[in-house]
């Protein structure tokens, strides 16, 4: 049994009041680690480090600081296991994806934010008498405020250009999975980052989360969240003029044309809507497939839907494990049963799983895939943002049928159309609300492009040099070219 501690000024620290919190495994319903019941009174200690530290961290030359990015990543390689070990104990994901794509992809964004600075050049904007140069810096103290279904790879897609730019960090992590967060922090401080630079404050949304966004010392908030916490992130921070960056919830769709790959389709969609058990913000929930092949595709989805391996998350061949928690867990079946109130079909799934035929274990938070077929494009069910191992599948017959179908929802963050013309499928990607769109692919990223979501799925965007923008504040220094003296 773990018990986890606050990091700030550089030291391991509970929480001022000592109350603690229980971290849950949800595959057995044990209690894997205490953390930190912290308050507004330790958001303050933290606040006041990040804010001494700061100027000092800021001094450093983009390419001092790209180096330690590069030392966080190669100290971080060298813990992959162990990241994805800890990822899946706290969250309940197949080992095999935790070490995939969780611990990988938290190596990575290091390395990519390091190589990327060094590849920037000097902003200048030349004129017939006069010089211009961008100077960035950074925002100066920044909060990171993080979600439960990837925690270390959203949090160090922040903590990686929050650094680079020259800020110092006040994050929280979920209090549901504090675990790689605090590999993090024992990282650092092995690494003797200067004191201050990194805190981390563990605890509950509305008492650390809030203190976060109401702390004057701090300068700009990006959190990455359900909508309905965004909004009050937004309404406590755009007041106070915080830089803020929303990544919110989504209600993604997955367009099939007509003349898709059959096979490639199914496999996308499958992947689309089911990893992670469907807890990715840019999961393919919704599936819409032309009504020309729809008894295909459907029979041929739901037969790999319901041979999906479910199991335990520690087994390599799992590959479908929990849901964050019992609590969430009832939350989706919540969605289940209203699929059948509004005239929905379970086509596969719907069931708490059963293990492989071992029976139900009550306390572990499985549930199988379920797929939803026989419901409008505007019910609940298709519109509001489920998070778990449901989709819904939907026909369509014109291609303005299915933007309409597609835009039929307050989300817009992402979304796959799979088809064997890829200029029918740019020309359909244009007239969807949505931030990102994969066309015979589903969350194929290069870190340089844009990331974030439109409508209620956010505000703003991350990656590349949206991030860089984001951690910084420019200072344009126009110099006049000196009087040319006659003879
Ligand atoms: P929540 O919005 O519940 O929580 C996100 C973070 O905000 C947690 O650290 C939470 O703390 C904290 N928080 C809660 N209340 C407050 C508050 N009043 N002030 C400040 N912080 C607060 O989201 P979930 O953790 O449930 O994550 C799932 C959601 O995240 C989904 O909607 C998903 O779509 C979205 N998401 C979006 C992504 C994107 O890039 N667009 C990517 C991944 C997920 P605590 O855990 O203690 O409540």
């Amino acid at each position: 049994m773990k018990t986890l501690m606050n990091y700030i000024d550089g030291t391991f620290v509970p929480a001022q009041s000592g109350d603690t919190i229980e971290d849950i495994n949800p595959a057995t319903g044990m209690v894997i680690a205490h953390i930190p019941r912290s308050t507004k009174a330790d958001v303050e200690l933290a606040a006041a480090s990040a804010k001494s530290a700061q100027a000092d961290w800021n001094a450093l030359t983009l390419d001092q600081r790209a180096d330690w990015l590069d030392a966080i990543a190669d100290a971080l390689q060298a813990k992959h296991e162990a990241i994805a070990q800890a990822e899946s104990l706290d969250t309940g994901k197949p080992i095999s994806l935790a070490r995939r794509v969780d611990a990988t992809r938290s190596v990575d964004n290091f390395r990519f934010f390091a190589d990327f600075a060094r590849k920037q050049q000097p902003l200048t904007f030349e004129m017939s008498d006069a010089m211009n140069f961008v100077e960035r810096n950074g925002l100066g103290v920044v909060g990171l405020i993080t979600p439960w279904n990837l925690p270390l790879y959203l949090m160090s897609w922040k903590v990686a250009p929050a650094l680079l730019m020259g800020n110092s960090i006040v994050a929280k992590p979920s209090e549901m999975t504090p675990l790689t967060a605090n590999i993090l922090a024992e990282t650092l401080d092995e690494l003797n980052l200067p004191r201050g630079v990194f805190n981390l404050v563990h605890g509950l949304g509305p008492e650390v989360g809030q203190g976060i966004l109401e702390h004057p010392l701090i300068n700009g908030i990006s959190f990455t969240g359900g909508t309905a916490t965004g909004r009050i992130v937004a309404a406590t921070a755009a007041p106070m003029f915080k830089k803020l960056s929303l990544e919110l919830g989504g209600k993604n769709a997955t367009i099939v044309l007509e003349d898709a790959d059959l096979d490639q389709a199914v496999q996308g969609a499958v992947k689309a809507a089911f990893t992670n058990s469907g807890q990715v913000c840019l999961c393919g929930s919704r599936i819409m497939v032309h009504a020309s092949i729809a008894d295909e595709f459907i029979k041929r989805f739901v037969g790999e839907v319901a041979a999906m391996r479910i199991g335990e998350p520690s087994d390599e061949a799992t590959q479908i494990g929990t849901v964050i928690s019992m609590d969430h867990l009832e939350k989706v079946e919540f969605y289940i049963n209203l699929a059948i109130e509004e005239g929905g079909t379970i086509l596969t799934g719907g069931t708490r799983s059963m293990m492989g035929g071992v029976g139900p274990t009550p306390e572990g938070a499985y549930l199988a895939p379920t797929v939803i077929g026989g419901l409008s494009h505007l019910s609940r069910c298709a519109t509001e943002e489920i998070f778990g191992p449901v989709v819904t599948v939907h026909t369509f017959d014109r291609l303005a049928e299915v933007t309409e179908m597609a835009n039929a929802t307050d989300y817009g963050l992402a979304g796959s159309i799979w088809t064997q013309d890829v200029e029918v499928g740019k020309a359909l990607a244009k007239t969807i609300e949505t931030g990102i769109v994969w066309i015979n692919t589903w969350l194929h990223r290069d870190l340089r492009t844009p990331f974030g979501g439109v409508k209620h799925s956010g505000v703003g965007r991350e990656g590349g040099q949206w991030s860089l923008g984001f951690f910084s504040e420019t200072t344009n220094i126009c110099v006049m070219n000196p009087r040319e003296l006659g003879d």
